[in-house]
């Protein structure tokens, strides 16, 4: 059984019924991701449902970047800046494609956040506290050469500067090769099937009844250990298992506007007061800068996420704050994209000040429930989860105690030596199809080796159809591609950065998904439209 292949989806659906797994894991964002992957390489039968498209929930929609803790060190958290910056010394070994060095500019401004003594002393403790390597430590500047770094910076503010070291991801698709890496070794994943109800035996959990919403049937699903991983969603689980207890979820939203790159052209990735204590992220990224974020509280429709002008503005205002001459204006907006925070509420607190730490909640029925944390720490909490899951697996079923093996598990596409060298392989590959050039590193950090695998399936007269229509292929095959949206949002991320591309690509990618998933003309029609839909949201704020 090939559960990420779409053409055999009907089949995994008949199978995994008939089964009784070890884990099941509700949720497919990245901590639900993360679960399946360190289950399956202990050992355990595990089984994971997503009810949208895997990663559509906050797990597409993050800076993706894989901090080192920097935030924590102003709260004076050394053991969690530590923590968090072997983490991403494990995540860059095991996936180098997707998780990659990158310069951070610091300006220092007068009244700024940092003042350039605490981030001469606070960058050193980072530096060592989250294991920088040599190459990689801080650098303080003088203004001038923080200005001669970014001449469009606020010269009458700004009283010099520092670099420090960040490295950046693609959320979806760090999400998703954590999936592949788990399927490929025993896991199972399905996507657009929703938990609707638990099933218990002497009050326990054993299983959950859900829905494929693409056909509309009822599953039955077991598991000994259900893990409800739901991210923004978890308290809304939590209620179908009786009361809340009295730790509930703190939702934020946080909101990111992506603009072309010569509208705000900067040459590396910028961290820099937005005013009121907020800071703000400008990330380049393709022929685009993204920019981002608010963090406001958040009560409404966590299906259902918009952008507000409010949300445009504050991000807006606070470029120009800090580039006097940039001229940029809504209208610029070339996408935007907005997530919730799964934080665990603080009373009193504001949305900045809440901790980003993770929690488990344990009910008397064994169902467990993760939230809270970070991207970045994905891999921890999995640990964290499944050693409770494993306690009781050996409590109360009499397994094997088996402890988590995920810290040397190379992700999907991660088997690269060197990046240097898979670019120079890729590009020689390129220049025989005709390719052009400038698709070496989305190539190399979208699928790191599997690209060679996309690459032998590219023919055709208009190259980038030609590659298109082979990434397509391989995400129906390989990545459970079930709708349109699914390609240009989370496997591909040309609907946040590279949206003109999608006109002339949308027909043809179209074509080939109706022949390998049997769509007819009206359900290709309504794809189309979704796409179309997605395409006018995204540069829409109410
Ligand atoms: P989600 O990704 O939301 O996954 C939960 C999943 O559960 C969803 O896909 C949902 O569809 C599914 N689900 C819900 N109900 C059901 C049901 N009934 N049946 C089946 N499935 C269901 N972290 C970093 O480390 N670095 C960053 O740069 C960073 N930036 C951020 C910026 C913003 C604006 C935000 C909002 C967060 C950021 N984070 C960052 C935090 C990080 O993105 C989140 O902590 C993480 O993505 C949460 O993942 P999750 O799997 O818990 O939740």
């Amino acid at each position: 059984m090939n559960c990420l292949s779409a053409p055999e989806r009907a089949e995994t659906i008949s199978q995994i019924q008939k089964e009784e797994y070890d884990i099941l894991i509700i949720g497919g964002g990245i901590t639900g991701a993360g679960i399946l992957l360190d289950a399956t390489t202990r050992g355990l039968k595990a089984l994971l449902v997503e009810k949208n498209d895997f990663a559509s929930g906050t797990s597409s929609k993050s800076t993706k970047l894989i901090h080192g803790g920097l935030r924590y060190l102003k709260q004076l958290d050394l053991a969690l800046v530590r923590e968090v910056g072997r983490e991403r010394a494990v995540l860059y070994r095991n996936a180098p494609h997707l998780v990659v060095p990158e310069r951070m500019l610091l300006p220092l401004i007068i009244g700024g956040s940092f003042s350039k003594l605490m981030s001469r002393i606070g960058l050193t403790i980072y530096d060592i506290f989250a294991s920088v390597k040599p190459g990689e430590k801080k650098k303080m500047l003088s203004k001038q050469e923080t200005l001669s770094l970014e001449s469009g910076l606020n010269e009458d503010i700004l009283l010099g500067g520092a670099l420090y070291s960040e490295y950046r991801t693609d959320d979806s698709r760090l999400t998703l090769e954590v999936i592949k890496t788990a399927c490929n070794l025993g896991g199972v994943a399905l996507n657009y099937t929703a938990f609707t109800e638990f099933n218990y035996e002497k009050e326990h959990v054993n299983g959950i009844s859900a829905v494929d919403t693409m056909s509309g049937n009822r599953l039955q699903l077991k598991g000994r250990q259900v893990i409800n991983a739901a991210g923004p969603w978890v308290d809304e689980i939590r209620e179908n298992d009786g009361a809340l207890g009295a730790k509930k979820l703190h939702h934020t939203k946080g909101v990111h506007i992506v603009v072309p790159k010569n509208k705000l052209p900067i040459h590396q990735s910028i961290y820099f007061d937005a005013g009121e204590g907020r800071m703000i992220f400008t990330i380049p990224r393709g022929g685009t800068t993204y920019i981002g974020t608010t963090d406001t509280n958040y009560s409404g429709d966590l299906n259902t996420i918009r952008v507000s002008k409010e949300d445009v503005n504050y991000l807006i205002a606070g470029v120009k704050k800090m580039f006097p001459g940039s001229d940029l204006s809504e209208g610029d907006i070339i996408s935007s994209f907005a997530g919730i925070r799964p934080l665990i509420h603080q009373e009193g607190k504001a949305p900045g000040e809440i901790s980003r730490r993770d929690e488990i909640f344990v009910t008397e029925s064994r169902l467990l429930s993760i939230a809270g944390g970070k991207l970045t720490g994905y891999r921890k909490m999995a640990k964290k989860v499944t050693d409770m899951a494993m306690e009781r697996l050996v409590n109360e079923f009499s397994y094997k105690r088996i402890a988590c093996q995920t810290r040397f598990v190379v992700l999907e596409g991660g088997d690269i030596d060197d990046m240097g060298v898979l670019k120079v392989d890729l590009a020689q590959s390129l220049s025989q199809l005709g390719v052009s050039e400038d698709r070496i590193a989305y190539l190399a950090h979208t699928y790191g080796s599997q690209a060679f695998k996309i690459l032998a399936d590219c023919s055709g007269e208009d190259k980038d159809i030609a590659l298109a229509v082979a990434e397509v292929k391989y995400a129906i095959r390989c990545e459970s591609m079930q709708t349109l949206p699914d390609f240009f949002i989370r496997r591909t991320g040309r609907l946040f950065f590279d949206p003109l591309s999608i006109e002339k690509l949308m027909k043809p990618v179209a074509e080939v998904a109706a022949v390998q998933l049997k769509w007819n003309e009206e359900r290709m029609d309504k794809e189309i439209q979704s796409v179309k839909q997605a395409l006018e949201d995204i540069v829409h704020f109410e």
